[in-house]
């Protein structure tokens, strides 16, 4: 996977990755007041050059909170277990626990994700984060710095992200909208040639749609459910 250059959701500029920390934090324009929070770089474990963000977080949020916002924007298909890791403490989280599962998870020693960030994260700290143990994804955090701010509402909010991966169709030219999963590795069909697959009409779930987030094409993941957490942007052209 190619290296992803982003955007700066408070100014607009694209920027590469290794730039985009620093830029922020001149971009960011200082308030007086405003909530204690962490700016933290979340990226893909498999290609973190390709799939990164940069988000702020409460600092008095909790590890659920930031992990349901992880799911919001980049990983939720269906309602896995999800975990972080920070210290070697394992804090998980299933949303339908079954009592075999709850068992199960305080003999693993497995903390609940209740604390709340500021009592866990200090500058500089590395958190490993999984969603779905069965077919993972796996993200790192570190948090970049801490400072006050005001965020419009929420726990947390994207301040920077990934340009989508241009990928084009396995027939045409065209840009990929599709992964057809029934193959590996999987195959990418504008919609044109996605639709005139034998298996469009027979099997319609081996198709997922091409969407910029770690987790497209594995189990049912569609994207995230709010508009406006979406990011389907490709790259500005660099003259
Ligand atoms: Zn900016
Ligand atoms: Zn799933
Ligand atoms: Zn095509």
């Amino acid at each position: 996977m190619e290296p992803m250059p982003g955007r700066c959701f408070l100014c607009g500029q694209t920027l590469p990755k290794a730039a985009m920390s620093e830029h922020l934090q001149a971009c960011r324009q200082p308030q007086p007041g405003g909530v204690p929070v962490f700016l933290v770089l979340v990226e893909d474990g498999y290609f973190p050059e390709t799939y990164w963000l940069l988000l702020e977080a409460r600092q008095d949020a909790s590890l659920s909170a930031l992990d349901d916002f992880l799911r919001r924007v980049w990983v939720d298909c269906c309602g896995h277990y999800s975990q972080f890791v920070i210290d070697g403490q394992v804090y998980g989280r299933r949303p339908n626990p079954s009592p075999v599962e709850i068992v199960l998870d305080e003999e693993a020693h497995r903390l609940t994700m209740k604390p709340l960030l500021r009592g866990l994260l200090t500058v500089g700290q590395a958190v490993d984060y999984l969603y779905d143990e069965m077919w993972p994804s796996e993200l790192r955090l570190r948090v970049l710095a801490a400072y006050a701010a005001d965020l419009p509402e929420g726990a947390a909010r994207v301040v920077a992200r990934n340009y989508k991966p241009p990928r084009a169709c396995s027939v045409c030219d065209r840009p990929a909208a599709w992964l057809f999963t029934d193959e590996w590795p999987l195959r990418p069909y504008c919609d044109e040639h996605a639709r005139q697959h034998p298996k469009w009409e027979t099997a319609p779930d081996a198709f997922l749609p091409y969407v910029n987030s770690p987790r497209v094409g594995l189990c049912v993941y569609r994207g995230p459910a709010e508009d406006a957490l979406k990011f389907e942007a490709y790259p500005p052209p660099t003259n």
